[in-house]
C-alpha cells in the first residue's frame, strides 16, 4: 500500500507539486496521466527518493520515507537506511538505461549480486527466469545495442524484478518506442498487474489505463484535477481539464 499524503515540491521558487494526495492499494495499478510538466514524474521520483519532497508524506508498506517519527518529530533516516527502502521499489523510465557493456543477463544479476550479495549462480538462474518471464530468454546474452527499444524496456523491466520490489513505478515506459514495440511492453506490465504487483504507472495508453487500472488520476499543474475509476473518468471526465486533456489523447 502507498500513502502520498500533502506532498508539496518545490525546485527553487518554482512550486512544482501543490499538495498531492494518493492512495494505492496492495496489488492495485494507480495510472497518472497530465501534460507536460504537470509534476507527474517528480511525483514518482519523491516515491522512490530520487526527490526529496519539500512536504508532506509518503509511506510505502505503512513505512514512511526518509524519515523516522520519534515524539511526533521527524528524523532524517540514515543513509543506508533509506538505500533499504529504495531497494523495495522498482523503476522503469523512458529511456531504458540499461548498461551498455553487459549482456540482458548480467543487466539483470547486476543488482542481486553487488546490493543484495546474491551468488552468482543464484542471481543468474534467477535471471534466466526473470527475462523468461518478459519473453526474452532466447535473448539473455545479447547487449543492448542488439535489442530493440521494447527488448530493451524489458529488460529493464526484468532487472527491477529482481530485485524482488513490493512496488513498480513506470515513467512513461513505451513513450520512446516505436509504434509497434508498445505492445510487448505493456503486455508484461499487464502479466505484472495480473500477478498482483502494486503499479503507479505515468503512461498515455489510455487503452492500458482502461483495462488494466485500478485508478486513473488526472494531473495539470502540480495537483490532482481528477481521480476515479478509469472508465469512470474516461467516459465521463468531471472536470474540464481532464476533458480537454483526454481529449487530445484519445
Ligand atoms: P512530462 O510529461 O514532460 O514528462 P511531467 O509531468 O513529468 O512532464 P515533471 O518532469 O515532473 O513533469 O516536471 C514538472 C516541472 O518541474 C517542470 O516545470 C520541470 O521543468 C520542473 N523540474 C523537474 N525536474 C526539475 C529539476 N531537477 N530541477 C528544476 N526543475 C525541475
Ligand atoms: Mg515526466
Amino acid at each position: 500500500v502507498v500513502r502520498i499524503e500533502g506532498v508539496h515540491k518545490y525546485f527553487g521558487d518554482q512550486h512544482v507539486l501543490r499538495g498531492i494526495d494518493m492512495t494505492i492499494g496492495q496489488g492495485e495499478v494507480s495510472v497518472v496521466i497530465g501534460p507536460s510538466g504537470s509534476g507527474k514524474s517528480t511525483l514518482l521520483r519523491c516515491v522512490n527518493m530520487l526527490e526529496t519532497a519539500t512536504a508532506g508524506r509518503i509511506y510505502v508498506d505503512g513505512e514512511l520515507m526518509g524519515y523516522v517519527e520519534k515524539h511526533g518529530r521527524l528524523h532524517h533516516l540514515p543513509v543506508r537506511e533509506i538505500a533499504r527502502q529504495r531497494r523495495n521499489i522498482g523503476m522503469v523510465f523512458q529511456r531504458f538505461n540499461l548498461f551498455g557493456h553487459k549482456t540482458a543477463m548480467e543487466n539483470v544479476m547486476e543488482a542481486p549480486i553487488q546490493v543484495k550479495g546474491q551468488p552468482r549462480a543464484v542471481a543468474r538462474a534467477r535471471a534466466l527466469e526473470l527475462l523468461d518471464r518478459v519473453g526474452l530468454s532466447e535473448r539473455a546474452n545479447h547487449y543492448p545495442a542488439q535489442l530493440s527499444g521494447g527488448q530493451q524496456q524489458r529488460v529493464a523491466i526484468a532487472r527491477a524484478l529482481a530485485m524482488d520490489p513490493e512496488l513498480m513505478l513506470f515513467d512513461e515506459p513505451t513513450s520512446a518506442l516505436d509504434p509497434e514495440l508498445v505492445g510487448d511492453v505493456l503486455n508484461v506490465m499487464k502479466d505484472l498487474a495480473r500477478d498482483g504487483m502494486t503499479m503507479m504507472v505515468v503512461t498515455h495508453e489510455i487503452g492500458f489505463a482502461r483495462e488494466v487500472g485500478d485508478t486513473l488520476t488526472f494531473m495539470d499543474g502540480g495537483v490532482v484535477v481528477e481521480s476515479g475509476p478509469p472508465r469512470e473518468v474516461i467516459a465521463n471526465p468531471q472536470q474540464e481539464r481532464t476533458r480537454a486533456f483526454l481529449g487530445k489523447v484519445l
